[in-house]
């Protein structure tokens, strides 16, 4: 087995349209985090929202998803963004890293907890 290759998997993080939540993806295109929260946001009207935000817009329907996470992660470089002064897609590393900061944050707020409690039972659910 080779152990030079060189590990680049892309990752974007945006937040669904769904559930409002942040999720991380593989797929640029991706606007829910899961087949549930896709049914869901169909039924409910979230995606035509979507599509006519996007339309409207001029924006691909991905492009609002990575402004909220923006927004929620990286409020910092929102301006930057919305002048064009730098790309959604270029700042998606310091997005990556925002959200596994946060990840760490909350494991760590998660980890304290449980070990106050002394409850051995509790789960992690993620
Ligand atoms: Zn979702």
């Amino acid at each position: 087995m080779s152990t030079d290759v060189t590990y680049s998997r892309k990752r974007y993080i945006s937040v669904c349209v769904g559930c409002d939540l942040l999720f991380e993806t593989v797929r640029k295109d991706q606007v829910t985090c899961s087949g549930a929260c896709r049914v869901k946001a169909h039924r409910n009207g979230a995606l035509k929202a979507l599509n006519a935000h996007a339309k409207a817009f001029k924006v691909p329907r991905c492009g609002i998803g990575f402004s909220r996470a923006i927004g929620l992660l990286r409020p910092d470089l929102r301006k930057q963004v919305a002048s064009g002064e730098v790309d959604m897609i270029d700042i998606m590393p310091d997005l990556c890293d925002a959200f596994d900061e946060l990840a760490r944050q909350v494991l760590e707020h998660v980890m304290q907890e449980r070990n106050e409690s002394g409850d051995a039972n509790h789960q992690l659910r993620v």
